[in-house]
């Protein structure tokens, strides 16, 4: 699709013409149906679901369950494996607190120095109810992963492995599948954190075996603060829902005999993030609909464009070379990333500096911070070559200033 045809589907780019938002990996712009689809929940149907009889209120239960099968048709799940959830965090948590009976002292979740805050510390905590371990499956000088050492770091007191598919900061996909048969031998679960990568072209959470696999809606074009869990169907009895209230259960008693709703609904206590669970089924929907194919390959021609360039710049040094996605981490000479950072925000350009939530990332490799410049399809190459005059162009002196102003 020609560039200036699907900027109009963003008003973003309308209210900021002068912007170059290139921070798509903390949040992604919000196409114009998914605006569209929240402006009628808020105006024609904001009641609630479940289970009332008036014809409004059953519409949009409808509708809501219809969300769940458009989420589970992107992720390649069944609709009953989806669980409507406050984001990928609030989906590690769940996994953590899930998984806590299962665990006794001594056992180990494995994880690794690239993982966000939100696949450490979920798990961390637990420590505080059992003496389980969180331990590092080692990556190379790049922060890179490998087979090999996920297969030596594995062993019979390992219950759990978390990764990202695709990292925030480095953006090296990993092999799901592989990961899984690996982990499975062992007798351990995967669990998958996929912020990054069910933005990034297609998601198959059954061809890659995964146990459970988290994303963020806001990632994908749909609102903040909701989010979509894949449970395997055989993991339903093993790991329990970690919140209880209304809605999910059909019954209970005074002593505490809880009758769970069957499926997806009974990790659903509480009313649903609705009219988010149906802003995400629309972002779906619509990212189908371009085509996953056509956004992999519109972002490999970005990704090419952006290294390259950033390569030949000789005051640059990019830390993921090998990076599967248009997300660069890279710093500047002698220049502070904070100060860079501000230096490109007065130039119209958005992007992050810092650790982006990965604090142990630094253990990995050379880099205590970095710049971050993350891109979705619907960023172009003028944009690129903007942003690359820039990088050539920046000085000391020239970030000094801005505090001179
Ligand atoms: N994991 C990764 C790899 C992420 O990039 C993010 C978002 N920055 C998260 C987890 C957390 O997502 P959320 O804040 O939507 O819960």
């Amino acid at each position: 699709m020609e560039d200036a045809l699907l900027r109009k589907n963003y008003p973003f780019f309308d209210q900021h013409p002068d912007l170059i938002y290139f921070d798509n990996a903390a949040t992604a712009l919000k196409p114009r149906c998914v605006i569209d689809a929240l402006v009628r929940y808020y105006e024609k149907e904001s009641v609630n679901v479940h289970r009332s009889a008036y014809p409004l209120a059953q519409a949009l239960e409808k509708r809501y369950e219809q969300a769940r099968e458009q989420v589970a048709s992107f992720l390649h799940a069944q609709a009953e494996e989806i669980i409507f959830t406050g984001g990928t965090t609030a989906a590690m948590n769940q996994l953590a607190y899930a998984l806590l009976p299962q665990l006794t002292d001594g056992d180990v979740i494995l994880t690794t120095y690239a993982e966000h805050a939100s696949c450490i510390l979920p798990f961390l905590h637990l420590k505080q109810f059992k003496r389980i371990e969180v331990a590092y499956i080692p990556l190379d000088a790049h922060g890179r992963f490998s087979l090999p050492a996920l297969k030596a770091s594995l062993h019979s007191r390992v219950k759990a492995v978390v990764l990202a598919e695709i990292g925030n900061v480095l953006g090296y996909r990993l092999p799901l599948a592989q990961i899984a048969e690996l982990v499975h031998e062992a007798g351990a679960l995967l669990f998958v954190d996929g912020a990054q990568s069910a933005a990034h072209g297609r998601t198959d959470v059954k061809a890659s075996k995964v146990d459970a696999f988290a994303c963020s809606a806001h990632k994908l074009g749909a609102t903040t603060g909701v989010g979509a869990l894949y449970l395997k169907k055989e993991l339903f009895p093993v790991l329990q829902p970690a919140f209880y209230g209304g809605t999910s259960n059909c019954d209970f008693d005074e002593a505490g005999h809880i009758v769970l709703c069957e499926g997806s609904a009974g990790y659903e206590a509480g009313t649903p993030p609705i009219e988010g669970a149906i802003a995400f089924g629309e972002a779906c929907a619509y990212l189908q609909k371009i085509g996953l194919d056509v956004i992999e390959a519109k972002e490999q021609q970005l990704k090419e464009h952006l290294f390259a360039g950033l390569k030949k710049i000789a005051h640059v040094t990019l830390w993921n070379e090998d990076s599967a996605v248009p997300i660069a981490a890279f710093t500047i000479d002698h220049i502070h990333v904070q100060d860079a950072a501000a230096y490109f925000a007065k130039h119209g350009v958005c992007l992050r500096s810092g650790q982006h939530c990965a604090r142990l990332l630094k253990q990995a490799i050379d880099a205590k911070a970095t710049l971050r410049v993350s891109l979705a399809f619907y960023n172009t190459i003028e944009e690129i070559d903007r942003f690359l005059a820039l990088c050539e162009k920046i000085t000391l002196d020239a970030c000094v200033d801005l505090y001179m102003e």
